[in-house]
């Protein structure tokens, strides 16, 4: 357990989740050892209020992880309360990419966080607070743009301002998940916002966000 979450480190994979097949392999022990240390520091980064809004009981640590047969880092399993994380692809000779790894961790610790907004237990003192939230975050973005999964308009499109990579063009949701992991994992991220007005502002919208609600102060995290 980790702050109030079982961490399974030998799930009985494949497991079987409404919308499709969890499977891969159990972890090394020395990988195993190494993932759950950097859990224990990324979690401790968050307050009690946060985590009473995470939809989250256990997280199952994977190697090799795929879904319905794809590779995945991550896998938010909404509404069952599972978070499958990636902790070593095949090639285990690798050393583990720690950064990386932070970074995915964080970024699918939104989407369940997100996700409790709608479907949470303390979800309703809130519903209205992320409502706003959202709204002036797509505010935000410049007038013409619009969310979009197709990868040809993505393609086309040049480097956009106000996004800190192209993969924050899909949707909103990986958007605010995108610039939320930067924020917590990533050291450089204050001085990269400074040539960007509007990731400036996503940055602010955010940790004001977080601030305000749920004491979560991402310049902490920086360390
Ligand atoms: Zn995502």
């Amino acid at each position: 357990m980790i702050r109030g979450i079982k961490i399974i480190t030998q799930p009985f994979l494949p497991i079987s989740t409404y919308h499709g097949l969890i499977s891969g392999k159990i972890g090394t022990h020395a990988k195993l050892n190494l993932y759950i240390a950097m859990l224990q520091r990324e979690l401790s980064l968050y307050s009690n209020d946060f985590l009473t809004i995470l939809p989250i009981q256990e997280i199952l640590l994977v190697s090799s992880l795929k879904y319905n047969d794809e590779t995945w880092q991550g896998i938010p399993v909404f509404g069952e309360g599972i978070l499958a994380l990636e902790i070593e692809t095949d090639d285990t000779s690798k050393p583990m990419d720690i950064m990386y790894r932070r970074r995915v961790f964080h970024h699918e610790l939104f989407h369940m966080f997100a996700y409790g907004f709608t479907n949470g237990q303390n979800a309703f003192k809130y519903q209205l607070k992320y409502k706003t939230f959202l709204f002036n975050w797509k505010n935000l973005n410049p007038p013409i743009f619009q969310y979009s999964t197709n990868p040809i308009v993505r393609l086309n499109e040049k480097k956009l301002h106000g996004f800190v990579n192209d993969y924050c063009y899909t949707s909103i949701d990986e958007d605010m998940a995108e610039v939320f992991s930067y924020m917590m994992s990533f050291p450089g991220c204050n001085k990269w916002m400074e040539n960007d007005k509007i990731v400036e502002e996503k940055v602010n919208l955010m940790s004001m966000f977080l601030q305000e609600y749920f004491f979560v102060d991402y310049q902490k995290c920086l360390g």
